[in-house]
C-alpha cells in the first residue's frame, strides 16, 4: 500500500471491492431484475483492462480484497482471464465470485486455474417449480452440477447464497439446510431488499433471519453461535451444536451492519458506489476513458469514500430507494 487508506468520516477502513463485471445475466430472478430488460450497450462497459487499472489504484490504497458479481459474472466471455489479471495486482489478498451456478459447471476448472480463492453460489430453492418461479427459467439442475464441479475442481469452503422471502420460501429453508450440510457447503440466508427490478418489496415480503434460525433449529438441531471471521463481514454466523456444517444469516433490514461495512462497489459501467443503498455515484468510466491519471481517479474515490452516509436506513421515513435494481449495482 502506497497511499494512505480509504477512510471515511465514521472511520472505516475500506479493504473490500465489489466489481460488477456485466449487468447482463442467463436468468431473471424477479428480485433483482425485471423481466423485460434493458442491458447497457457493450462498449459502455468497463474492459477488463480499464477493471485491472482501478483495481490496482484501490489497492494502492488498502483494498485487499476483490469479488466478482454482477449480473452474472460467469456469462461475462473469458472471466478467467480477468482473475488472473486481478492475482497480479500487489496487495490483492482474495478474488472471489459471486454466480448464479448456471454456468459453473463449464467454468470451474478455469476459474480455479486462473487463480480464483473463493465461490459463492447463489440458490434459493431445491425445488425445480418454485426455483423457475423466482428465476423464470428453468435451470435448477446445472446450478447443483456447478456446485459439484466446482467441488471438484477444488475449491473449498463454498458458500451457498439463499434469498429469504416471506410467503414464498419457507418451505424451502429446511431442505436447503439439510442440502448444505450433507454437502459441505455453508449456508448463508440473505434478507430480501427493496431492489428488486419491478420494485414490489415491501416490509411483508422479509423473512427474518431470526424466524429462519427457529426453521433449522426445529427441523435440522440445534444452532450455536460461530466466531466471527472478520469482524466487518455482513454475515452473523453459526454452526451446527454437533460440529456438522455452518449456516450463517445476513439480515440487512432487520440487522443493518453498517457500522462495521468496509465495502466498496464499482457498477459494470464504472461509477463508483459507497454503498448497494447510495443515490449518489462517481463516474470513473469518464475519467479513465478521459485521459485521467491515477492521482485524479484516486481523489474521485477518495471523495465518494468522503461522503458516505452512516448507515442505508431502510427502516426510515427518509429512505430513499436507488433508482438502480441490484443487476445494475452488483449484490
Ligand atoms: N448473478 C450472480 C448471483 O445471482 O449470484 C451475482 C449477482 S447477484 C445480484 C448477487 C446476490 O444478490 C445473489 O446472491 C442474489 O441472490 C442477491 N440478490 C439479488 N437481488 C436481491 C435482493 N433484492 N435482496 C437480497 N439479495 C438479492
Ligand atoms: Fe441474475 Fe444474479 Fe440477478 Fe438472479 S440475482 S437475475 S442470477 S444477477
Amino acid at each position: 500500500m502506497s497511499q494512505p487508506p480509504l477512510v471515511d468520516s465514521f472511520g472505516r477502513i475500506h479493504k473490500n471491492l465489489r466489481i460488477s463485471v456485466t449487468d447482463r445475466c442467463n436468468i431473471r430472478c424477479f428480485y433483482c431484475m425485471p423481466e423485460v430488460v434493458k442491458f447497457l450497450p457493450r462498449k459502455d462497459v468497463l474492459t477488463f483492462e480499464e477493471i485491472t487499472r482501478l483495481t490496482r489504484i484501490f489497492a494502492s490504497s488498502g483494498i485487499e480484497r476483490v469479488r466478482l458479481t454482477g449480473g452474472e459474472p460467469l456469462a461475462r466471455r473469458g472471466l478467467s482471464d480477468l482473475v488472473g489479471m486481478l492475482k497480479s495486482i500487489d496487495g490483492i489478498r482474495e478474488v472471489a465470485a459471486t454466480t448464479n451456478g448456471i454456468l459453473l459447471a463449464d467454468q470451474a476448472g478455469e476459474l480455479r486455474r486462473a487463480g480464483l480463492d473463493r465461490l459463492n453460489v447463489s440458490l434459493d430453492t431445491l425445488d425445480p417449480d418454485r426455483f423457475e418461479q423466482i428465476t423464470r427459467r428453468k435451470g435448477l439442475e446445472k446450478v447443483i452440477a456447478g456446485i459439484e464441479a466446482a467441488q471438484d475442481a477444488g475449491f473449498t469452503n463454498i458458500r451457498m447464497n439463499a434469498v429469504a422471502i416471506a410467503g414464498l420460501t419457507e418451505s424451502d429453508v429446511v431442505p436447503l439446510a439439510k442440502f448444505a450440510r450433507q454437502r459441505g457447503l455453508e449456508l448463508r440466508f440473505i434478507e430480501f431488499m427493496p431492489l428488486d427490478g419491478d420494485q414490489q418489496w415491501d416490509a411483508t415480503s422479509v423473512m427474518t433471519g431470526e424466524t429462519i434460525r427457529q426453521l433449522i433449529e426445529r427441523a435440522v438441531g440445534p444452532l450455536v453461535t460461530a466466531k466471527r471471521k472478520l469482524a466487518s463481514q455482513p454475515a452473523v454466523d453459526y454452526q451446527y451444536a454437533d460440529g456438522q456444517g455452518k449456516v450463517g444469516f445476513i439480515d440487512p433490514v432487520s440487522a443493518p451492519f453498517c457500522s462495521a461495512c468496509d465495502r466498496v462497489r464499482i457498477t459494470a459501467e464504472g461509477k463508483l458506489r459507497n454503498c448497494l443503498f447510495s443515490t449518489e455515484e462517481w463516474n470513473l468510466l469518464e475519467l479513465l476513458r478521459g485521459g485521467a491519471n491515477d492521482g485524479q481517479i484516486l481523489n474521485a474515490i477518495r471523495e465518494s469514500i468522503d461522503n458516505k452516509k452512516a448507515g442505508h436506513g431502510i427502516d426510515s421515513k427518509e429512505f430513499e430507494r436507488p433508482a438502480r435494481a441490484m443487476y445494475q449495482i452488483g449484490g
